[in-house]
């Protein structure tokens, strides 16, 4: 959220329970940095501000946030169950030019150690890494 203040006169989007819309609304009073009393533009009934609901952009954005958290975490478990299995056997130092199966345990200079997790042809590997999953190149 934006950390302008937010002031009477301001124009903001709000849920109108006469428009039965989201409408623009006029601020005429602010409490606690939140719009108080607000009145409608388009019916210019006055009431308490309603928060609107998300927007589909909104709401995609959340979930896609959502997902991408929940997919981190995962990795990061998963990586850090794998890790004493890295950590016994030989790590291959990782180069575009490298030949990696299915389970081999690769060193990354930047990303550190890493377990191949599944060959996706066409020269690219996926290698869990602590921070994710990434797509590597490889022979
Ligand atoms: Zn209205």
């Amino acid at each position: 959220m934006g950390s302008e203040v937010l002031s009477s006169g301001q124009i903001v989007r709000g849920r109108c329970t006469v428009c039965k819309e989201v409408t623009p609304h006029t601020v005429l009073s602010v409490c606690r940095e939140k719009p108080g009393e607000v009145r409608c533009r388009h019916c210019s009934d006055e009431h308490r501000f309603k928060t609107p609901p998300p927007t589909r952009e909104e709401k995609e954005k959340l979930a896609a946030e959502k997902l991408h958290r929940k997919k981190m975490a995962e990795d990061c478990e998963r990586w850090s169950s794998l890790r004493p299995r890295m950590i016994d056997a030989k790590a291959k130092d990782y180069s575009m030019d490298g030949l990696f199966k299915k389970k081999d345990v690769v060193e990354h200079p930047v990303f550190g150690l890493g377990m191949v997790e599944r060959n996706l042809g066409s020269h690219k590997v996926r290698i869990l890494f602590e921070d994710g999953s990434k797509v590597m190149r490889c022979q």
